[in-house]
């Protein structure tokens, strides 16, 4: 278990219900405090076994949430000193065993957010993952979809990319570890289905089977297709959940 989740167990939370960030902070000898911050979105003012965490007010959840953990992740693992964290330095999609300290405070963030071992039970029940399972779990962990999503990704065995696309093309995928290292395209096709979330509305879109060759630019790969949904989150990016559906895929160009 990762630190978070042991602080969890050692406080006997176990349902996502109960991931109340300002009394758990409390338990840690830190107080939560919501009010008007000028050019940063929180700090944490460490000294010695006590913190005072600042979250800016106008900061709404998931993401004041997901600020709130980031701070409590740098009481952990930087104990004692303060930090000054600006919106760019909170949140970024991230390898977990990072030793950038911001990178470790949003780990910890996701890790008491989305616990894995709580995440772990409810990820069967889910069946074939898709954007609306991802959903209903981010709401039952006041999560935002994409950190729920990267949360899935790092725990299924499905064969499963996540994708987030702006205009311009690709910004990150996170492959689950059933695709090995198969890669989408750097820019975005207008036929796929990720083009028609960016036009749409915020509400997330029917499962379509798609030609392979719309997400991945490798030889003869059209012979292949690929299931996929998108959503166009509030941040205004598509995100795309991609199915690969024949294993002989990944056999060949994963
Ligand atoms: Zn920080």
């Amino acid at each position: 278990m990762r630190p978070a989740e042991e602080l969890l167990v050692e406080l006997g939370v176990s349902d996502p219900r109960d991931i109340d960030l300002p009394a758990i902070a409390l338990c840690v000898g830190a107080e939560v405090q919501y009010r008007r911050l000028i050019g940063c979105e929180a700090q944490i003012i460490g000294f010695r076994d006590r913190a005072i965490i600042y979250v800016d007010e106008r900061v709404k959840n998931p993401r004041r949430k997901f600020s709130t953990g980031h701070e409590l992740g740098h009481w952990h693992h930087h104990r004692g000193q303060s930090f000054v964290c600006r919106s760019d330095d909170i949140g970024k999609p991230t390898d977990p065993n990072s030793k950038n300290a911001e990178r470790q405070a949003d780990a910890y963030s996701g890790d008491l957010i989305l616990p894995p071992f709580m995440i772990e039970p409810r990820l069967s029940p889910l069946g074939d993952i898709s954007l609306e399972g991802i959903l209903t779990l981010s709401q039952q962990f006041s999560a935002s979809l994409t950190a729920t999503a990267i949360r899935i990704m790092r725990m299924t065995r499905q064969p499963l990319i996540l994708i987030s696309q702006d205009l311009a093309g690709k910004r990150w995928q996170w492959p689950s570890i059933g695709v090995g290292t198969l890669k989408v395209r750097a820019d975005i096709d207008l036929r796929s289905s990720a083009t028609v979330s960016l036009a749409g509305s915020n509400k997330i879109g029917p499962s379509r089977k798609e030609s392979a060759s719309y997400w991945f630019d490798r030889r003869h790969i059209e012979q292949f297709d690929v299931r996929v949904q998108s959503v166009r989150t509030s941040e205004g990016e598509a995100l795309t959940l991609l199915r690969v559906l024949d294993p002989r895929m990944i056999d060949t160009y994963g």
